[in-house]
């Protein structure tokens, strides 16, 4: 089988033989140009023919000259060959054009012949005549005529030949033309294609760079793809982690599960017994709670048995350059059951210099003895002294009024046992800190009884019967106006100091702090009046408010802390200059005020309808702290120095009267 060609080399085979045949009409003999051609020439053209009619012998017949002339067409006398014939023309075209291309290029050129000469004519198809004698004229007359006739007929049949020929020409022709036109199509057929194949080019190169652009860009999505099957490997990766991690997570829920179901069995149960543990909670806090009345009873009846006015009396030990007193001076004889008792009797001794014996010997000492609720011996810390008093406290926070004094003279150690001795060790901290610490702790412990408890501080001191507020701050610093007692409303039993500060406070920090402010106030006063600080009494108040919401109690009290100022008394020996005259009116506004309470604390025993109250500020401002259901505990500060002596025994005389008072039977201040 034939390859198929392409329509372009078609087309191309076509242009071709277009070309060939463009090339070809103008060696094409014109229409009739071979009449004029004479009958050797004619003669001449035809002989190849005869000779090639011969050779082939009767196959070829006489009513196919075209056909024979055809195939005769010799393909080597220069003539271009025509490569193939376009399916176009058709070979009848082909046949004339090769007829025409024969005719174009005859054989070697035979010269002419004169009429006349005896080269006798070929005669075709007929045996040459014998020559004639020139005699015979009408023989040779004869065959001239009868030549003359062969030519005739052949004249007849090339005129034949030369119409067929010409009409093959004309057909040629329109052929020609008919190709001429296709060329011209096939021409802009080819430009057309020419330009598609130009335009297919183009594209072919863009495509090209697009592929390459492509496949560059197809370079950074590999990177990625790359990166993403990374990326996916590890998430497989992490999946199956996860999975494992949630079968885990699935397996521990179930066994979660599992103690869940058993742990609400066990909450269940434990449901019950809390509801039966509740049950038994709020019977024993009702139990709890009738207990702690019951302790606040029998606690205020302890009270009540040990005295609600008790006295303790305090040495001071003889401090670094005093002189040591002489043995004997002080004695502290033990109890009734021994040394273990705790010591509650002193004895002083006193040399009295102006009683001498008849022999001129000194006379011997006068023994004074003392009996107290408690006795605290010089080596006395301070922690064992607050111990006793600590019951004390406890009664307040039960709603009892308390107040504490310390008595005695100037240097005897009634601030130290108040508030503590100097330097902030915490060792010798004094009743108030520790008081109010104590109170505190105890507050809070009660509130797990349901009790809430609030506490107001006030700080004053009475000078000259003038009361000064000791927390004032900012301008009134040191010299804080007066301060008036008055009461806190019409027909309210409570009072209130006005102008002085009454500071809530919930913890020791803050007590501190108002210890340490009440301390910088006298420290200022006592730069503008000389040793103000002993010759005033301190009184330090806390309000304490207890209340019980579940049952709706309440109590409320105040707890006095009083370090009175020195007891001493003015020699009457000394000469009275200015000075010494405004030490007598201290003086004596300190010893009014010191037996106005003395005369308090008796007018109470004895239960008298007057208790000159208001005969001094201190005892004024006291009065809710000394009446009825209040308990009092007074310390005596003695000096353990013999040159004190008649002061030792002035207080102790005093702090003697105090305790044979009894003052009536304690109630709780409840509403
Ligand atoms: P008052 O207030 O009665 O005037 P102080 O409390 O100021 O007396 O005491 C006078 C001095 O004695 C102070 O230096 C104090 O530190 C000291 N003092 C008082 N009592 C004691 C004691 N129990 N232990 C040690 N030193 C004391
Ligand atoms: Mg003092």
């Amino acid at each position: 089988m034939e390859p198929q060609r392409s329509p372009l080399l078609e087309v191309k085979g076509n242009i071709e033989l277009k070309r060939a045949l463009a090339k070809a009409p103008s060696r094409l003999p014109l229409p009739g140009s071979r009449l004029k051609r004479g009958p050797d020439q004619m003669e001449e053209d035809l002989e190849p023919e005869k000779k090639r009619t011969r050779g082939l012998g009767t196959k070829v017949a006489t009513s196919h000259p075209r056909a024979t002339a055809l195939t005769t067409v010799p393909q080597t006398q220069g003539q271009t060959a025509v490569p193939k014939v376009p399916r176009k023309t058709g070979p009848r075209c082909s046949a004339a054009i090769a007829t025409v291309l024969k005719n174009q290029k005859p054989g070697p050129a035979v010269p002419a012949q004169k009429p006349g000469t005896t080269a006798a004519p070929p005669v075709v198809g007929r045996k040459k005549p014998s020559k004639r004698p020139a005699w015979d004229l009408k023989g040779q007359l004869c065959d001239l005529n009868a030549e003359l006739k062969c030519c005739r007929e052949r004249t007849q049949m090339l005129d034949q030949e030369n119409q067929q020929l010409r009409n093959q020409l004309r057909e040629a022709q329109q052929q020609a033309t008919a190709l001429v036109t296709e060329r011209r199509t096939l021409e802009e057929e080819l430009a057309r294609m020419r330009a598609q194949a130009e335009q297919g080019q183009q594209e072919l190169g863009n495509l090209s760079a697009r592929v390459v652009a492509l496949e560059e860009r197809m370079t950074i999505p590999e990177g990625l793809v790359q990166e993403l099957q990374k990326e996916q490997l590890e998430l497989q990766e992490e999946r199956r982690g996860l999975a494992a991690q949630l079968e885990e997570q699935e397996r521990r829920l179930q066994a979660s599960e599992a103690a869940l179901s058993g742990s609400q069995a066990e909450v269940a149960s434990l449901r019950q017994e809390a509801a039966a543990q509740a049950d038994l909670l709020a019977k024993r806090e009702e139990r709890l709670h009738g207990l702690e009345m019951e302790r606040r009873r029998l606690h205020n009846q302890l009270q009540e048995l040990k005295g609600n006015v008790r006295v303790f009396c305090r040495v001071r030990p003889v401090l670094p350059g005093e002189s040591t007193p002489p043995p004997g001076f002080l004695l502290f004889p033990s109890g009734p059951s021994g040394p273990s008792d705790p010591p509650t009797r002193l004895s002083l001794s006193r040399s009295d210099e102006r009683r001498g014996t008849l022999s001129g010997a000194p006379a011997a000492p006068t023994r004074h003895d003392f009996s107290f609720d408690r006795v605290f011996p010089p080596g006395s810390r301070q922690d064992e002294v607050f111990e006793e008093i600590s019951m004390l406290v406890q009664s307040a926070l039960d709603g009892y009024p308390v107040c504490i004094f310390a008595y005695g003279q100037t240097g005897s150690g009634k601030t130290f046992t108040m508030e503590g001795g100097p330097g902030g060790d915490p060792q010798v901290e004094g009743l108030i800190p520790r008081a109010l610490r104590h109170l505190f702790s105890v507050a809070q412990e009660l509130s797990g009884q349901g009790w809430t408890y609030s506490f107001v501080a006030s700080y004053v001191e009475i000078y000259n019967e003038t009361v000064r507020d000791l927390l004032a701050t900012g301008t009134r610093k040191g010299h804080g106006g007066e301060c008036e007692i008055r009461r806190a409303g019409p027909g309210s039993e409570e009072l209130t100091v006005t102008n002085a500060r009454y500071v809530p406070v919930s913890c020791e920090r803050e007590v501190e702090a108002l210890l340490h402010l009440a301390r910088q106030n006298r420290a200022v006063a006592r730069t503008a009046q000389n040793e103000r600080s002993s010759r005033s009494h301190s009184v330090f108040q806390l309000q304490i408010s207890g209340e019980h919401a579940g049952r709706g109690l309440q109590c409320a009290a105040p707890l006095s802390l009083v370090d009175l100022a020195g007891s001493e008394r003015l020699d009457p020996g000394l000469a009275l200059g200015p000075g010494e005259r405004e030490r007598l009116r201290e003086t004596q506004a300190i010893n009014s005020s010191l037996s106005t309470l003395g005369l308090v604390i008796m007018a109470l025993s004895n239960k008298e309808s007057h208790v000159p109250y208001r005969n001094s500020k201190l005892t004024y401002l006291l009065q809710n702290s000394l009446g009825g259901s209040a308990k009092m505990l007074m310390f005596v500060n003695i000096s353990p120095l013999e040159e004190n002596v008649s002061e030792s025994l002035n207080s102790l005389r005093f702090a003697s009267k105090v305790n044979q008072c009894v003052i009536g039977t304690a109630q709780a201040n409840r509403k």
